[in-house]
């Protein structure tokens, strides 16, 4: 039996959501810019403290208002995604594109204070195009949503699509 979460991924246009997602499953990055138009869910499967997990992640195409909460964020996005009743989904917020840090706008600790402190949200920074801390962002949520609890119902486990090559991440 393996437990199924799900992650939805958020935020601006060409901010590097596709790129963190493909980098983390097929170790692949492209540096040409192509706009996600329809919502497209990745199922990878993971291996976390032994445990493993299989893992729905919802690209989402560019949404017209922003949520400003984490109930905002299930009706908008999760909506039919995750079956059942919510509980606070955990929020981990991500600023892609660290190898450009030349031309930041706001020092990292000044958004890290922000995100951590205020919007009571993890904060993690990263590359999807040097792939750094990619597995970490995913470590880190996965490590928040197992601790609240936000596993879902058993599946059946599907081996052999999990242990084909570049489908199944240990962390
Ligand atoms: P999305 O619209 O948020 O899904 O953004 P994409 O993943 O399609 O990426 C938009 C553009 O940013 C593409 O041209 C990527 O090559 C580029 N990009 C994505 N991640 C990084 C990164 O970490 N560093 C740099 N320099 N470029 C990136
Ligand atoms: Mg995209």
């Amino acid at each position: 039996m393996v437990e199924t979460l799900s992650i939805a991924v958020i935020g601006a246009p060409g901010v590097g959501k596709t790129s963190i997602i493909r980098q983390f499953i097929y170790n692949d990055f492209s540096e040409v810019y192509t706009p996600t138009r329809t919502r497209y869910v990745y199922r990878p499967s993971v291996i976390l403290n032994g445990n493993m997990y299989e893992l729905k992640i919802l690209d989402v195409p560019p949404i017209s208002s922003f949520p400003s909460s984490s109930s905002q964020v299930s009706r908008l996005c999760l909506g039919n995604f995750i079956r059942g009743g919510f509980k606070q989904v955990p929020i981990l917020v991500v600023g892609n594109k660290r190898d450009l840090q030349r031309q930041r706008f706001m020092p990292r600790r000044a958004v890290s204070v922000l995100v951590k402190k205020t919007w009571k949200c993890g904060y993690v920074e990263c590359s999807a195009k040097f792939n750094w801390h990619v597995v970490l962002l995913f470590k880190e949520l996965l490590g928040i949503a197992v601790a609240r609890g936000m596993r879902q119902n058993h599946t059946s486990i599907r081996l052999q699509g999990a242990l084909q090559r570049n489908r199944c991440t240990i962390m």
